[in-house]
């Protein structure tokens, strides 16, 4: 089948219900993209607060993500430069659990090899959370793959997913500010500055 344009695509992703029996708020795919970006977050599921203003990572989560990150909104949420797809796209409930469910796997089969083809620009990926990396890399341990970060450069760079849990992780493991997060904000300004003449 050939590929529509990014336009066309878009349209058609903000158009889709294909899970919304599921889907406890209703569809509403929130993603931010653009052919130019060269950076790409490559997330979970949006929450209930993205949902709500249709603007991701717009949470608590999105502030340490942009700390982690060592960059400022604007540019987080400038589409030319920062491209963010998440595996779900729709919010996806609760989990029995606690916390929120899975993203919808219907969603990565649907529409994600499609929106990546777009992404030609493509730098530096983060993988944020294990669901992202499992797509990306195959099954394996988040921990083991933060710390060991250097082996997925220069396309990629796992992370945790910046939720409220990731503080007591971070306790856990002092080398993750101490050692990742400096080299994540070199990789960041590359990626970024490569299109955009210095971040
Ligand atoms: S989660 Fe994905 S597949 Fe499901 S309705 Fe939203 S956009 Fe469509």
């Amino acid at each position: 089948m050939t590929q529509p344009d990014l336009d066309t695509l878009l349209a058609q992703v903000r158009s889709c219900c294909e899970c919304m029996p599921h889907l406890p708020l209703g569809p509403r795919p929130i993603l931010q993209m653009s052919k130019t970006a060269t950076l790409l977050v490559a997330s979970q599921a949006p929450g209930t607060r993205a949902h709500n203003s249709g603007k991701p990572f717009d949470d608590a989560s999105g502030e340490q993500l942009r700390h982690w990150m060592g960059i400022a909104d604007d540019i987080f949420y400038d589409p030319r430069r920062v491209a963010i797809l998440p595996m779900g796209l729709c919010y996806p409930g609760r989990a029995a659990s606690g916390g929120d469910a899975p993203p919808r796997a219907e969603c990565a089969k649907l529409w994600r090899w499609p929106l990546l083809r777009e992404l030609s620009s493509l730098r530096l990926t983060l993988l944020v959370g294990t669901f992202a990396q499992e797509h990306a890399l195959g099954p394996g341990r988040m921990t083991d793959r933060v710390r060991q970060f250097d082996r997925y450069l220069p396309s990629h760079f796992p992370l945790p997913h910046p939720s409220w849990r990731s503080r007591g992780w971070m306790v856990k493991n002092p080398w993750f500010e101490r050692e990742v997060l400096p080299a994540l904000r070199g990789c960041v300004r590359e990626a970024l500055g490569a299109a955009c003449g210095g971040a």
